[in-house]
């Protein structure tokens, strides 16, 4: 493939390489991988997230549906006791006011992953089945497809900034394999934690270039807020914060409870598929892409909204069975992806 491929269409082809071929090393790993993109923290998105799960726990998890649980209902269901108890008894104490208590408890029953009832004025609760330990790992991997020295600089701080928190186990970078012996992103600046992979996304083989480390997560991190720039005559020191391993913990689980809901077929919820260019094209005969017929090409979440030039709304003729509940080709290219990303969750 020697067009110029866009960051957007190689994390697509890399989510749907790391589906169905992920771990990258020899060894079977006997997880389940989930994939996502895009999630991280509010100071730090990763564009792919590989979660390692164990297939059995994963199952169990199903039955809290495939909606993800937020902080608030993951401190419920893990703290839940199995025999009816006023809520104030047998939850540890939130941290903040316990009416935020109450409407998460109406909100959990209201999805029915919570048994509840009243004893006089008191509102008492019983788990429905424990919260399973599912996620073993969490992986992040940085696309680059063109990974030149520039791109190298800037993946380079992030990537340390990885490494210090150790909120992932692992921390890779993507790049577009180039056929030489040696490959450049080897020579780039990048820590040596850092695994480096390279992926053909055409035929979607990989490569391993470089193995990553394992990263300390159930130690304190290191969050760096602050660096000098680094020019000869500054001698500031660099500002950071210690990150508790409760907090990364916890963080870690909101993050793949985030990607159990999105996955990386979610791409479609930013776009416009109620355009009348919006397709969806399978490149493998499998993977969806989406395509604009209008611009030739893959368009990415950013081009594909009301602000583009080109938009149109689907015509009214094109809905007419199932119209207006069902909706147009629009509707039903976001069902298909929503189809394919529930196959991919075991136990939905
Ligand atoms: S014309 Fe614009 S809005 Fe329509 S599919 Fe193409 S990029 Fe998206």
């Amino acid at each position: 493939m020697d067009r110029a491929l866009s960051e957007f269409e190689f994390e697509l082809r890399c989510c749907r390489w790391a589906e169905r071929a992920w771990p990258p090393t020899e060894s079977a790993s006997g997880n389940h991988a989930i994939v996502a993109r895009q999630l991280g923290t509010k100071r730090r998105r990763w564009d792919t997230i590989v979660l390692e799960c164990d297939p059995e726990a994963l199952r169990e998890r199903a039955k809290f549906g495939r909606e993800r649980l937020d902080s608030d209902l993951l401190h419920l269901v893990r703290n839940a006791p199995d025999d009816w108890t006023y809520y104030r008894d047998c939850l540890p104490e939130p941290g903040y006011p316990w009416r935020y208590v109450r409407e998460a408890i109406h909100r959990a029953d209201d999805r029915g992953i919570l048994e509840t009832r009243k004893r006089g004025n008191r509102v008492q609760i019983r788990r429905k089945w424990p919260y399973p330990d599912w996620l073993n790992r969490i992986v992040a991997i940085e696309n680059k497809p063109d990974l030149n020295a520039s791109a190298a600089r800037a993946l380079g701080s992030q990537l340390e900034y990885d490494v210090a928190v150790s909120l992932a186990d692992e921390v890779w970078v993507a790049t577009r394999a180039t056929g030489d012996s040696v490959e450049p992103a080897l020579f780039e600046d990048l820590p040596v934690e850092a695994g480096i992979l390279t992926l053909e996304p055409d035929t979607l083989a990989a490569e391993v270039a470089w193995y990553p480390r394992t990263l300390a997560v159930d130690e304190p991190g290191t969050r760096i807020l602050e660096r000098p720039d680094g020019g000869e005559r500054d001698g500031s020191a660099a500002r950071f914060e210690y990150v508790e391993p409760a907090s990364k913990a916890e963080k870690r689980l909101a993050i793949a409870e985030r990607a159990y809901e999105r996955g990386w077929r979610s791409f479609v919820e930013t776009m416009r598929p109620d355009c009348r260019h919006f397709e969806l094209r399978a490149r493998d005969g499998t993977q969806l892409q989406p395509h604009c017929a209008a611009k030739e090409g893959c368009q990415t979440a950013a081009a594909c909204s009301s602000r583009c030039a080109d938009f149109e709304p689907e015509p009214p003729g094109w809905r007419t069975r199932g119209w207006p509940i069902e909706g147009g080709p629009g509707k039903r290219c976001q069902q298909l992806l929503a189809d394919r990303r529930r196959r991919r969750r075991p136990g939905i």
